[in-house]
């Protein structure tokens, strides 16, 4: 995002976070510090007893990440990489395309992004990962059941039960 104001591809007219609308926009703030983000990473934090999210892109693929034993270090590199791209996605779509997802839908969007990935993963490793997959799979089926109805696309019923 900075290298692209620099270049003057940024099409974005201000700087604020247009998640929060109260920061400023950083790679950090966009993706671990924004009160979007921190939803998120508050999210799946509780659900898989993770303390609080990473503070910065640096600390997650560092400090965060190194506090989180095997086998779920796994899982959980999967699941960041699924939280950080959903948001870029999110906020590119806010930018350009005007449209607004809820938080609920957000979170539908990584778990989905994530399953899949999870699917297309050697079998040794999702074997060692049942508990934690049956957990996400709950919630998608909590977070669905809440407020983001015609957000879910048609084949998200397709999920549940195929890993
Ligand atoms: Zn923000």
């Amino acid at each position: 995002m900075e290298n692209l104001a620099r270049r003057r591809c940024n099409f974005v007219s201000s700087t604020t976070c247009v998640m929060c609308h109260s920061d400023v926009e950083s790679t950090d703030h966009l993706l671990t510090q924004c009160l979007v983000a921190s939803h998120v990473w508050n999210f799946f934090g509780q659900l898989f007893e993770v303390r609080s999210g990473p503070s910065s892109m640096r600390d997650l693929w560092g400090n965060w990440r190194n506090n989180i034993k095997r086998p779920l270090s796994f899982f959980w590199d999967l699941l960041a990489r699924a939280i950080t791209w959903n948001i870029w996605i999110e906020r590119n779509a806010r930018i350009f395309s005007s449209s607004c997802a809820s938080i609920a839908s957000l979170i539908v969007k990584i778990i989905h992004m994530f399953l899949i990935w999870l699917n297309a993963a050697p079998d040794s490793k999702r074997a060692k990962l049942e508990e934690p997959i049956k957990k996400i799979k709950r919630s998608l089926e909590f977070v669905t059941g809440r407020d983001v109805g015609h957000h879910v696309p048609p084949e998200a019923s397709s999920y549940p039960g195929e890993v």
